[in-house]
């Protein structure tokens, strides 16, 4: 039974900007299996002018997600209507409208020249999967725009020469982000870094601010008399808790053990530590510290290590993105206004022009997608929204046969296409339901990749005066629902300005992983994490986000009720791709790898996605769909090398 009074306080009666939070329930109820079957007629999303505008529930659709579950619990085909054969022909079909697809079709065109014909299939209302765009428009009239998925370009002095010619090629100069990144932001407005403390969790609620050094903060914290010495001794003085050993053995030891039971197995300190850090790790390694080793909690820079004398390169058994964090030459400032999603805009934009104009960076995010263009028979790339790839076959037996056709559900009606090459950009697990045509063994490999869950949630504030009052650009909720919540990246270019003063407008980033932190595995923790996903509606997520704003925020005079203006969180029930690590992976990285099996192509039918890759990262997906074009064209593919293990190169950082 919900608190209706404490519900008036936070403001959930309030009309703010949540259209969409009812089209998203309405595709629940109407998604869902009827007794007599699948509801297919459900699967009829009207196609939208504008979905990056649209607010309230957004990432996956539940229509989406259904029909895929709908065949994997078997409703599906019994009430399937039979499939209409549209006669259409193409060179290449791709399935998924993420970037590794879109990188797919632009490869595929560049190879086989400008007359092959393309069309890309997207189960979604929106192109660019993780890499969505969220568009408000606050109450002074501005447009402010935000990454409801996807950031950044992580780390390009590690891109392959194909990514690099890639984004190239699509009219995106990295250098550009040196000028529009304004890394001086906060410090110019003494915007620190600060903790909230919950009371569910740590007795008292408490937001408290960072200095220099522990020993100044972490007394005005509500952790415990011996967690506050522990807190302060790892983080200022951090001992050498593995003594006599030597390096080797440390790197051993440190890889056997997860971060939590190294804070209180070897270091000796309190279990409130273990609270404290918990969510450290989430964002960066899909795991929290309990499921994360101290070796990669160390390359994530989690304090305890500088005692130990574990130099600065990284060791073999550390994941590929510890790897990548240990030795990151790069800044992280290669973000667009919308984050990634103007990556795949300058795919779409490339691909289909009609659907965009311009040819300028900026004009990736300034000017609108006509998303009426994407799909027009007279273009030579067509891009299909709400098309859900149901079933792919060989027209006779893969070695020999000369087609593909290809099942999707569209507007209730199941339609058929000829391909004359497929490459499947979508996630590995969803692979094996749409076919038949493949070994036991390699159904196994592809099912390895578990999707870790999460949900990206934006909130548009009138202003940002309580977080200049308080002198904070953000903060961390140790085991709190939303695990942080930041002021948007600062990034402006010539005609799109950040907010400048308290007064401004601005989007809060929350991000949340719906882990269940208790010492499972990193596939076992996000597979009960998506299933937890389905009991949590959007009134949830929004009570959760008023609830923490208005309690951490109430010293610096932020109302929930008055202050918040729109909210879109972004659930991406499949959210990044499975990393390999210790101590889980015991294979890691010696092999065989499974994605080693799962990804090869057969017949006419070739892998990318960054599952491909078990790297989550848009210049993994560029280098899948590399790899898929290379399977499907062999030597007649003439691009630039690409990186198929995941990680940074290795001779690059000493390995
Ligand atoms: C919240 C979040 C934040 C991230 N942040 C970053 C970041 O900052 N930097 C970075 O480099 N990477 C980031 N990533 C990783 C991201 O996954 C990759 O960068 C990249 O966008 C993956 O692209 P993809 O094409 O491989 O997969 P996806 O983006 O998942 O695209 C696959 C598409 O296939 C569609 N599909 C699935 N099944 C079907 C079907 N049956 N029929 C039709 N379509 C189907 C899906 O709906 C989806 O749109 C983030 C991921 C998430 C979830």
């Amino acid at each position: 039974m919900q608190d209706k009074s404490r519900d008036r306080e936070l403001g959930m009666d309030r009309p703010i900007t949540r259209r969409d939070f009812l089209n998203g329930v309405a595709l629940t109820v109407g998604g869902a299996a009827l007794a007599g079957g699948f509801d297919h007629s459900a699967f009829a999303a009207v196609a939208n002018a504008d979905p990056p505008a649209l607010t309230g529930l957004r990432g996956h659709s539940e229509a989406a997600m259904n029909v895929m579950h709908s065949i994997r619990d078997g409703s599906f085909w019994d009430t399937a209507p039979k499939p209409e054969a549209t006669g259409e022909r193409y060179d290449l079909v791709v399935v998924g409208g993420g970037i590794s697809g879109l990188a797919a079709a632009l490869l595929y065109r560049q190879q086989m020249g400008e007359q092959a014909k393309i069309l890309i299939l997207e189960n979604n209302d929106d192109f660019g999967g993780h890499a969505r765009r969220n568009e408000f428009k606050a109450s002074n009239g501005r447009t402010i725009l935000g990454y409801g998925g996807s950031q950044s370009l992580q780390t390009p002095s590690y891109f392959s020469p194909l990514v690099n010619k890639v984004l190239e090629d699509v009219g995106i100069d990295l250098g550009v982000f040196e000028k529009w990144y304004d890394s001086a932001w906060h410090e110019e407005r003494g915007l620190g870094e600060s903790v909230f403390f919950a009371k569910e969790i740590f007795g008292t609620d408490a937001l408290v601010v960072k200095t220099e050094t522990a020993a100044e903060w972490v007394p005005n914290s509500p952790l415990n008399d011996k967690a506050k010495r522990d807190l302060i001794e790892l983080s200022d003085a951090p001992r050498d808790y593995l003594p006599g050993k030597s390096r080797e053995e440390k790197f051993e030891t440190l890889s056997q053990t997860t971060y939590a039971d190294f804070l209180t197995g070897i270091c000796g300190y309190d279990a409130q530590l273990i609270d404290y850090f918990q969510n450290t790790t989430e964002a960066y390694f899909g795991c929290g510290i309990d499921g994360v080793t101290a070796l990669d909690a160390w390359a994530n820079g989690d304090p305890g290590f500088d005692g130990m004398d574990l130099g600065d390169i990284p060791y073999k058994t550390m994941s590929p993105s510890g790897r990548l964090a240990l030795t990151d030459p790069d800044g992280y400032i290669h973000h667009f206004p919308d984050g990634n999603a103007s990556v795949a805009r300058a795919f779409v934009r490339k691909l289909i022009p009609a659907a965009q104009k311009g040819s300028s960076m900026e004009e990736l995010f300034l000017e609108p997608v006509d998303y009426s263009k994407l799909d027009q028979p007279d273009h030579q790339t067509r891009l299909r929204l709400n098309a859900s790839v149901v079933r792919v076959k060989h027209n006779g037996p893969p070695e020999n046969a000369q087609a593909v056709t290809v099942t999707s559900l569209e507007g209730g009606k199941l339609k058929t296409v000829e391909a004359g090459h497929l490459v499947l950009a979508c996630w590995h697990r969803v692979i094996p339901f749409m076919t038949d045509e493949l070994a036991d063994q390699q159904v196994d490999a592809l099912n390895d990749q578990v999707k870790i869950p999460l949900i990206y949630t934006n909130v548009l504030i009138r202003n940002w005066e309580a977080f200049d009052k308080l002198k904070i650009g953000g903060f961390s909720a140790p085991k709190c629902f939303w695990d942080s919540v930041e002021i948007d990246y600062p990034v402006s270019s010539e005609n799109y300005k950040f907010a400048d003063t308290p007064s401004d407008p601005v989007l809060l980033h929350m991000s949340k992983m719906p882990l269940t932190a208790d010492g499972l595995a990193a596939r076992d923790q996000a597979t009960a994490g998506r299933y937890s996903l389905v009991d949590i509606s959007f009134e949830d997520l929004e009570r959760e986000i008023r609830d923490l704003l208005g309690r951490a925020l109430k010293d610096g005079g932020f109302d929930p009720a008055r202050d918040i203006e729109a909210i879109t969180c972004n659930r991406w029930s499949h959210g990044y791709a499975l990393e390999y690590m210790r101590p889980w992976d015991k294979y890691w990285p010696d092999g065989p790898l499974p994605i080693e099996s799962s990804r090869k192509g057969w017949g006419r039918i070739a892998i990318a996605n960054s599952d491909a890759g078990a790297y989550a990262y848009a210049h993994s997906a560029i280098d899948q769909a590399g790899r898929a074009i290379k399977e499907l064209l062999g030597d007649k593919a003439d691009f630039p090398a690409f990186a198929d293990f995941p990680g940074p190169p290795r001779d690059r950082i000493g390995l």
